[in-house]
């Protein structure tokens, strides 16, 4: 028994060993060992037109994990997609261990004809229909080819978002809480390694693969360790904001591994255990009270909405205790649109 285990592991290693002089290849991308490749991931034609995914492989010349990278499925969260490009240009093969494959910008769409939140093909979040059909809207077929390409064949990954066209956000992460112990201990040190320091613990997440409608859940409901990471807001591209990215995805990538020198975990992370969402109860022009990131008591007036002859018809307050995550940041307001999202601190998990 010992003696096979000691056969085992050295036929892991020496399998290791042969993949990382393989090609590795995503869509029309292939990139050999030690080098960076582009192409994409081509979506075909079916109940609507068909579409083209960047995708960018940096194939480490030593071997180790592989990491997707995956940023625009919201085409005008800027900053997130600001991040990536420049991670693509930064990572150099010839210093990782492992395989990155960057994803930049699912939702081309949305980017180019600045449509938030949606994909304007087909209407549809490009973050809720995982692990997509592929018969299905441009959308669930994208999300199917992201699943079957880079969701499956990746080892760990990161999704990253940042507050929409009309959202004033504070930077955050997502610490998905799976309930299986091992992945969980993985997930929360990629989190703190990231060093984003307000975390949002996601426990009521699906649970069934082929239901997991989001990227990050996908992903770990096949057994792949994944965050969600967010900054950016209100279409600007902030270099700070940017900083926090790349600067957050090298130091996860020495927590992995796949780069020398020590992660910057975060040392006094301030968890959200409830996300209180508030939503307008009437439509007009609204007005915001508070700034993204400030912390409001129970109660507290946060905004209101005026009617287009500027009479207030609503006031928003705060649910509960808890710092403003995003504020609308626009004076559009629809009866039902998310005025704010407070985060409900909680203890150390
Ligand atoms: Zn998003």
């Amino acid at each position: 028994m010992k003696h096979l285990r000691v056969v085992c592991i050295f036929l892991s290693v020496f399998s290791a060993g042969l993949l990382a002089q393989n090609n590795f290849t995503v869509g029309t991308t292939t990139a050999q060992p030690g080098q960076k490749a582009t192409g994409f991931l081509e979506v075909p034609a079916g109940v609507d037109a068909a579409t083209s995914i960047p995708v960018a492989i940096i194939h480490g010349a030593k071997p180790g994990p592989v990491l997707a990278l995956v940023s625009g499925a919201h085409g005008t969260e800027y900053a997130s997609i600001i991040a990536l490009e420049k991670v693509i240009q930064s990572l150099d093969p010839a210093h990782i261990s492992g395989t990155v494959v960057v994803l930049p910008l699912v939702n081309i769409a949305s980017f180019e004809q600045k449509v938030p939140h949606v994909n304007p093909a087909d209407g549809k979040s490009m973050n809720r229909f995982y692990p997509g059909k592929p018969d299905g809207t441009q959308t669930e077929r994208a999300s199917y080819l992201i699943t079957k390409q880079v969701v499956e064949r990746c080892d760990y990954l990161v999704d990253y978002h940042g507050g929409d066209l009309d959202e004033n956000l504070r930077p955050y992460a997502y610490w998905p809480k799976s309930g299986n112990p091992k992945q969980d201990a993985t997930t929360r040190e990629m989190v703190l390694a990231f060093g984003l320091d307000h975390i949002i613990v996601w426990s009521d997440r699906p649970k069934d693969p082929n239901a997991s409608r989001y990227l990050d859940n996908t992903a770990n409901t096949r057994g792949k360790p994944a965050i969600a990471v967010e900054a950016g807001y209100s279409g600007t591209v902030q270099p700070e904001d940017v900083a926090l990215l790349v600067n957050g995805t090298l130091s996860l990538m020495r927590y992995l591994k796949m780069l020398p020198g020590v992660p910057a975990m975060v040392e006094h992370p301030v968890w959200f255990g409830k996300i209180d969402t508030v939503a307008s109860e009437q439509p007009g022009i609204f007005y915001p009270l508070v700034q993204r990131g400030t912390y409001v008591e129970q109660g507290m007036k946060i905004g209101y909405v005026t009617d287009y002859f500027g009479k207030t018809i609503y006031e928003a307050h705060a649910p509960a205790a808890g710092v403003v995550l995003y504020i609308c940041g626009v004076p559009s307001m629809k009866k039902g649109d998310t005025v704010a999202n407070i985060g409900e601190i909680t203890t150390t998990p």
